[in-house]
């Protein structure tokens, strides 16, 4: 992959560690030769994504909450000036009250309910609306979804909710955007440990279910995430508009599994 993504410019949502999903996106995207920039959420965590982000060369590291309009304004003025174009966005951004991330959906406060939409949908609309104006020869904007927008899965309530919806902007935004070649994706990643996830009850036993169910006999790792994003985020995926992507060992195909299948 050594140079495809050589010239490309692109900013990355969503790193909070080493952990997250975003960082295994953007090494596969360093490594390629993209140039990046991270936003991060809050003070705490600039001191974790600034060290993260010198280790990829990335020089802008600018700090954005997407619930504040303003914040996101700025990343994109910043990214104006001193890049002057934008070829591709990662949105790894999601976020519900623990407290409903258990227990019955039907339980969910409308609070909660547009936080998370806000939050977990609208944010990557909100985003689109300011990288669609800098990316001026065409773009490849990426978010990340699970398999809990398609199915029910238990404890992911409001996120399952917020993910369905996510999916169907990304449809839509693929249809406005494609005519300037810019084209919309998601990716939906199998369970992985990381700081979101820990939020959803019994979250280890969704781990093991995966690891005894998909077709793969295992979980996936950020890395394989970030591998599958690169095709997207790069002229390998250059038709691909509209689609979410599941990258999860195959669990989502599976109705069920043989009895005699054998244990990993
Ligand atoms: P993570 O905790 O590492 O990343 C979540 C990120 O969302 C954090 O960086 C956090 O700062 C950011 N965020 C939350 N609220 C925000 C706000 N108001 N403004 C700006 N940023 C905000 O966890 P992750 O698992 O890497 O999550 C990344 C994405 O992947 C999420 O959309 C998540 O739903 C999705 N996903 C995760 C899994 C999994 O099993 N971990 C599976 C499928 C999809």
């Amino acid at each position: 992959v050594s140079g495809l993504m050589e010239g490309k410019r692109g900013l990355i949502m969503g790193v909070a560690n080493d952990r997250s999903i975003a960082w295994g996106i953007a090494k596969a995207a360093a490594e390629a030769g993209a140039e990046l920039a991270f936003t991060y959420q809050g003070d705490s965590l600039k001191k974790r994504v600034d060290p993260l982000a010198e280790q990829l060369g990335a020089k802008l590291v600018l700090p954005c909450d997407v619930t504040d309009a303003a914040s996101m304004d700025a990343v994109f003025e910043t990214l104006e000036k001193e890049w002057g174009k934008l070829d591709f966005v990662v949105h790894a951004i999601a976020f519900a009250d623990k407290a409903e991330l258990k227990g019955r959906y039907v339980d969910t406060s409308l609070d909660n309910f547009l936080m998370s939409m806000n939050i977990s949908c609208y944010s990557f609309t909100a985003i689109a609306q300011r990288a669609e104006k800098l990316m001026h020869d065409g773009g490849s904007m990426v978010t990340l979804t699970y398999y809990g927008a398609e199915k029910v899965m238990p404890h992911y309530n409001v996120m399952g909710v917020a993910k369905a919806a996510l999916e169907a902007s990304v449809r839509y935004m693929a249809e406005d955007l494609g005519k300037r070649n810019i084209r919309v994706n998601a990716i939906s990643a199998g369970p992985i440990k990381t700081l979101a996830a820990s939020g959803i009850g019994d979250f280890r036993y969704i781990l093991k279910w995966n690891e005894y169910n998909a077709p793969m006999r295992r979980t996936v790792t950020i890395d394989e995430v970030g591998m599958s994003a690169l095709y997207l985020l790069s002229d390998m995926g250059k038709a691909v508009t509209g689609e979410v992507h599941h990258v999860d060992g195959g669990y989502h195909v599976v109705g069920m599994k043989a009895e005699d299948a054998p244990d990993i």
